[in-house]
Parts: structure tokens; C-alpha cells; sequence
């Protein structure tokens, strides 16, 4: 995809009443435009008070008018903003003038787009901008900071390098083929190779992280009428380690709640409604049920410990299948003579505890922490998506097979080191399809 030639305008902070907001032009136009709107050219990086005027010179408002030139701008074109009051009909009315001016308005994302295609930040980077600014926890938003810092972007280029070189060796190898690789340079490019697989698998792990802190783990809960879903929900949320988000719904929604447990992001969705429909409303509750089931991380089977953990699976599986994310709770463990423990049902893990007193629920806190990968070291990590992880595991794959092929048939591991850097390119974005860039910046919002 080639860099635009027009030039765009939006609003950049969000819309609504506001001590300021902040319009943002960029392109070739946006100096000349810019002018038109002020009176006279604005000063490179400086910040002015001026007036904004409309096309036909009536006054629209007073504010501040900083002037980026390109290319030391975020999208690497001319950039100019405005600073006015923030409110609907202040923001309309300006953003009207600068349409009529000639610029167009921007599409979500399309700031960023530009400063990618100008080589102001690669894709990874550009992901972060926008992993910053929806981060849920300040865990989430320096691990994003880090990322956009170009920290993930370095350790992916770093292989790249190295996977360079390993190349290069080997093709080398491959136009001599008389001077066969003697067994010594076949060593050697198996200890870098080996070297270069665990600095990758490093990098999955570390990027494993990220993605558990932007993404979080998605629990629900489900199970028979009284088992103790809610009591067990507010449990966990009044849990010590718990901060608790609240996020509004419909009546017809899962009740949900986002917790960051000891910085493990999780949310938690009781699907009370996930029964028999009686009417309209009920069975629109019990379809966003089976749609957070799907989306689920992991399924908390809550029952009555008395019921028994026999009775609890079966009546799992009947109404799930026999979904591998099962988890079961036996609750009320207050009411038998049993301590709490996590245990080993039929392959299945089943937590005894009690949502009343709280016992064992530190087993369960484990337990979700084990199952979403997380070290609790968010120390150091980087923001990382489900693309970047997919990327770096098939990257990964390749190398193995490189690995195994390059003695017997090098030609066949030539091609396997080739395929794995190209899947590590994925990563910053060096070979990206415009369908992928168009679904990536999509999901941005208009003036980022
Ligand atoms: P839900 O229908 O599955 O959401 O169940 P609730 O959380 O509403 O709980 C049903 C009943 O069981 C309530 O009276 C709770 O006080 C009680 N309950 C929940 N958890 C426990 C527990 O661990 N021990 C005891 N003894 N009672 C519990």
C-alpha cells in the first residue's frame, strides 16, 4: 500500500463537552488549509493562540494552533492541530470548515495508517498505539508503552538478523555444492540454529505474557440454580488481590465482571440465564449465554460439593459436551467435613472450596493463572496480540523443520529458514497484505 497524497481531518480527543478539544489535520494540504482557517501561516512547532474562522470569515473560536512539518510528525506528513473548546457544535463547525477547505475526513485509524506507511512505526508499534490507549490495567498500558517503544519490534528484528546470517551461510553452502558442508560448518549451523530456536521460544513466551495482559482470560460461569455462582462471582471480586471494573449490560446480558487477580486480567461472565427459554426475552438471554461460552477461556462448572463430583461432570457434560475447558467447582465445601483442595476428576481438574468462607480460593486464583500461562511477572513484558503469537509459533515451526532437513536435503531447509522469516515478518508488518492492514486499523477509532 502507497502513502496517501491527501489529506485528512478529524477529531482527535473524544466527542462530547470538554474543557478542549483537540482537531487534527495531516497531509500535504494541512499547512495551506490550516492557514486559511487562522489567517497566516503557523510556525513550526510552536504553540499559538489564534482565531479560527470559517470559509466565509465568520468566527468560529479562539485556541491554539501547533504546526508539525513533515516529516518529524506522527504520520510523517505535514500534521497541524487546533486546539478549540470542546463542544459539539464548536468541533462540527470546525471540522466543517476544514472539509470544506479540501480535507477529507479521516477513516478509524487512518492517522496511524499514514505513520505506518511512512515508516514512522511498524506495525507492532502502530498495534500498541492502539493497545495503549484501550489497556485495562496499568500493567496492560506499560506493556504497551514498551511495545510502541519498539522494545517487541527490536527482539523480532534482533532473529531476523541473526536469521539472516544463518541464511546466508547456508546459501552459500548451497552454490558450492561440491565444497559439501563439512561436518564442522554443519555443526556449527546446528549449535546457531539451536541458539536461535531457544532465543525464539524466549520471545513466545515473553510475547505469551503480553497477550494474556492485553487480552486477559475470559471465565464464565455456569452450573444448576443455588450451586453458588453469584456468591462465588462476588467472592472473587471481593477478593484481596481483585480490583473490580464494572461493566454496564442489558438485563438480557450475562452479569459480567473484569477483576485483574494478583494482575492476571480475567473477566468473569455469570451466564445465569443459560437455561430452558420460557419467552422472547429469555431465549435472547440464553443465545448471549451460548455466545459467551463460546468466547470462553474456560467454563466454571459450579455445583453443590454434596451433589458430588460424579453427579457435577455428568451434568456438565450434558449440557456441554464434553468440552475440554470444563473446570469443575464443588461449592459449599463449608458444609462437609472436607477441606478445600484442587483435584484431579477423570482427567478433569475439580476445585473444592467454599464461596461462603472463602476457603480455597486461592486454588482457584491459581488455577485460572495456570491456565491462562501467566507467570505474574508482568515485569518487563510487552503488549503482544494473538497474530504476533501465531506468527512467532509458525516462525518456530519452520526453524525445527530447518533444523531436521538442512543435513540431509539443504535445499528443502534453505526453504524452511526462508518461510520462517517471512512469518517473523508478519510480526513489524515487512510483508503485509492490505486485507490485514485494512482489519488491523480498522478496529481503531477515527482520529488515532
Ligand atoms: P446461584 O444461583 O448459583 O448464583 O447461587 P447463589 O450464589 O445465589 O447461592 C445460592 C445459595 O447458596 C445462597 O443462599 C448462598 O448463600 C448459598 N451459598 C453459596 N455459596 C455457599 C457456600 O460456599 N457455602 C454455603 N454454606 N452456602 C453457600
Amino acid at each position: 500500500m502507497d502513502p496517501p497524497r491527501d489529506t485528512i481531518a478529524a477529531l482527535a480527543t473524544p466527542p462530547g463537552r470538554a474543557a478542549v478539544a483537540v482537531v487534527r489535520l495531516s497531509g500535504p494540504d494541512a499547512t495551506a488549509i490550516a492557514e486559511r482557517v487562522i489567517g497566516r501561516r503557523p510556525r513550526p512547532r510552536r504553540a499559538e493562540l489564534c482565531r479560527f474562522a470559517a470559509a466565509d470569515g465568520t468566527p468560529i473560536d479562539r485556541g491554539l494552533v501547533i504546526a508539525f512539518p513533515a516529516p518529524a510528525s506522527y504520520t510523517g506528513e505535514d500534521v497541524v492541530e487546533l486546539h478549540c473548546h470542546g463542544g459539539a457544535v464548536v468541533t462540527d463547525w470546525l471540522l466543517e470548515t476544514l472539509h470544506a477547505l479540501g480535507a477529507r475526513p479521516a477513516q478509524p485509524g487512518e492517522f496511524t495508517l499514514r505513520a505506518f506507511l511512512n515508516d514512522k512505526l511498524d506495525l507492532a508499534q502502530a498495534e500498541a498505539v492502539a493497545d495503549l490507549i484501550e489497556s485495562g490495567s496499568r500493567a496492560a498500558a506499560r506493556a504497551a508503552l514498551r511495545s510502541l517503544d519498539g522494545r517487541f519490534s527490536a527482539a523480532v528484528d534482533g532473529i531476523q538478523a541473526e536469521l539472516t546470517a544463518v541464511r546466508m551461510h547456508v546459501e552459500a553452502c548451497l552454490d558450492f555444492p561440491e565444497e559439501e558442508l563439512a561436518t564442522e560448518a554443519a555443526e556449527a549451523l546446528e549449535q546457531r540454529l539451536g541458539a536461535l530456536l531457544e532465543r525464539l521460544d524466549g520471545l513466545r513466551a515473553q510475547a505469551a505474557q503480553g497477550r494474556v495482559l492485553r487480552d486477559g482470560l475470559c471465565a464464565v460461569l455456569a452450573g444448576p440454580p443455588n450451586a453458588g455462582k453469584s456468591s462465588l462471582m462476588n467472592r472473587l471480586a471481593g477478593y484481596e488481590a481483585a480490583i473490580v471494573t464494572h461493566v454496564p449490560g442489558t438485563t438480557r446480558d450475562p452479569l459480567r465482571e473484569q477483576l485483574s487477580l494478583e494482575g492476571l486480567p480475567v473477566t468473569l461472565v455469570d451466564t445465569a440465564g443459560l437455561r430452558e427459554a420460557h419467552d422472547l426475552v429469555e431465549a435472547e438471554g440464553v443465545k448471549r449465554a451460548r455466545r459467551e461460552l463460546e468466547r470462553a477461556d474456560l467454563v466454571l462448572w459450579v455445583t453443590d460439593v454434596r451433589e458430588g463430583a460424579e453427579c457435577a461432570a455428568h451434568a456438565a457434560r450434558a449440557s456441554l459436551g464434553d468440552d475440554p475447558r470444563i473446570t469443575l467447582v464443588l461449592n459449599k465445601a463449608d458444609l462437609v467435613a472436607e477441606p478445600a483442595a484442587l483435584l484431579d476428576h477423570d482427567g478433569r481438574p475439580a476445585i473444592r472450596l467454599s464461596a461462603l468462607t472463602g476457603d480455597g480460593l486461592e486454588l482457584l486464583v491459581r488455577h485460572l493463572q495456570a491456565v491462562a500461562g501467566w507467570s505474574g511477572d508482568a515485569a518487563g513484558t510487552f503488549s503482544a496480540r494473538r497474530r504476533h503469537l501465531d506468527a512467532l509459533e509458525r516462525a518456530a515451526a519452520h526453524l525445527r523443520v530447518a533444523a531436521e532437513e538442512l543435513a540431509r536435503a539443504p535445499e528443502l531447509g534453505a526453504e524452511e529458514l526462508r518461510a520462517a522469516q517471512t512469518a517473523l515478518s508478519e510480526v513489524t508488518g515487512a510483508y503485509t497484505s492490505d486485507d490485514l492492514l485494512g482489519e488491523i486499523f480498522s478496529r481503531f477509532c477515527i482520529g488515532k
